[in-house]
């Protein structure tokens, strides 16, 4: 972006087009998603770290020395938002759901034998969690472990290895399915999850 502050944070574009997740996740859910929810959590991080120590480091870092109030809430829910977005856009894709295959399906039958029980469980997780916050992946020793976190929080905020993510904030999903979370997630496993992803950020 061609902003006078080049170490600003910037909104990163979405991998795909605003329609090419429709009729699962449709244009206007991802205009206001992206363009209002995401790039707010921008705008008020560029505000928040203008004139302070934090204004020069990445993202990455930022939530790293923010984490766990190591820093202040504000600065860390903001850029914690920003990377769990930005994460987010990945982890879903057009023609995505269903089984995957490759090491992925290898670690996932390693931690819960069957694709079906993990699907499962996935779902549960993501039912159970209680108001705002996000569903996830992440790598373990043997093999991935499902888990949920509020709010901003993220595995990657707690030093983890996050695989793929699914946003469980009503903004997600309210315009599609109002309040009915089940038939969002079931969209997105069935038809969006991008397994590829989860596979490149396996170590
Ligand atoms: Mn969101």
């Amino acid at each position: 972006m061609n902003t006078p502050n080049s170490s600003s944070i910037a909104l990163p574009p979405l991998p795909y087009a605003a329609d090419a997740l429709a009729p699962y996740i449709s244009a206007q859910t991802l205009a206001f998603h992206h363009g209002k929810h995401h790039n707010a959590y921008v705008s008020k991080l560029n505000e928040l770290i203008k004139g302070t120590p934090y204004e020069s480091l990445d993202l990455d870092s930022i939530i790293r020395q923010t984490a766990g109030g190591k820093g202040p809430t504000g600065v860390f829910n903001n850029a914690a938002q920003a990377w769990n977005h930005a994460f987010y856009w990945k982890s879903l894709r057009p023609k995505g759901g269903g089984k995957p295959g490759g090491r992925i399906l290898a670690r996932i039958e390693k931690s819960y034998l069957t694709f079906e029980a993990f699907k499962e469980k996935l779902m549960a997780v993501s039912l159970a969690h209680f108001g705002s916050g996000w569903s996830w992946v992440v790598e373990s020793p043997a093999g991935v472990e499902i888990v949920s976190t509020a709010n901003a929080d993220s595995p990657f905020a707690q030093g983890r290895k996050p695989l793929l993510t699914i946003d469980l904030w009503e903004h997600a999903y309210y315009l599609d399915y109002q309040n009915l979370r089940k038939s969002y997630l079931d969209a997105v496993l069935d038809h969006l999850i991008n397994w590829d992803f989860a596979e490149e950020n396996l170590g």
